[in-house]
């Protein structure tokens, strides 16, 4: 959905969630960032991903891609996932008889996947095996914006290794400055929990 399509419902009983959405935002609205015209250039597929991107963020999202989902909306994207997406989750809903709660999750799981892609080629096109397990960078420059992010090679690698966006300062530890194998990677959880369980054992 855009929210600025004429096809939203706004009625008395329901709350205009829509105000909240981030593709109102100057610079998106009235727009087609939200509709790219199929999937097989690379500028579509990158306007997908950057929209999709954004709807991560977006904080009616959950509402929206459910609202989209109730709606069988079959054009563009709608609460970060595209149509493909959206009909696959309605069928998994009505094989699976999933209550909301499993909904959301299924939902969730989606926009996890799609957050994980774009990183991941970044990760697998930018490095370089070493020896011994490390893994070198191969660009010169020291951050990179992917899917509307901003990471430095370190916390892109991290991101892709553990699942999750590293909280506090991501370090080598395997004494190589410039590795960034992903298993040879620290954040402030990670540290914490080897000297958790140092001081533990
Ligand atoms: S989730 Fe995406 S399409 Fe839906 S309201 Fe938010 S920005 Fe717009
Ligand atoms: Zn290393």
């Amino acid at each position: 959905m855009n929210p600025s399509s004429t096809r939203a419902i706004s009625t008395d009983h329901t709350p205009d969630w829509r105000l909240q959405a981030d593709c109102r935002r100057p610079g998106y609205f009235g727009t087609d960032h939200w509709f790219p015209t199929g999937t097989k250039t690379r500028k579509d597929r990158e306007q997908a991903a950057d929209a999709k991107a954004i709807c991560r963020e977006c904080p009616v999202a959950l509402h929206c891609a459910t609202w989209a989902l109730r709606r069988r909306e079959e054009d563009g994207i709608a609460g970060g996932l595209d149509a493909d997406q959206r009909r696959s989750i309605r069928r998994r809903v009505m094989k699976e008889q999933l209550s909301s709660e499993q909904t959301a999750d299924v939902i969730r799981a989606a926009w996890a996947k799609d957050a994980q892609g774009p990183l991941v080629d970044t990760y697998l096109r930018s490095t370089r095996q070493g020896n011994d397990g490390h893994v070198w960078w191969r660009g010169l420059k020291s951050s990179y914006t992917v899917a509307g992010r901003v990471f430095t090679p370190r916390q892109l690698a991290f991101e892709v290794g553990h699942g999750r966006a590293p909280h506090g300062q991501v370090k080598s530890i395997c004494g190589e400055q410039f590795c960034v194998a992903y298993e040879h990677l620290t954040d402030g959880v990670v540290h914490w929990q080897r000297e958790h369980l140092a001081t533990a054992s």
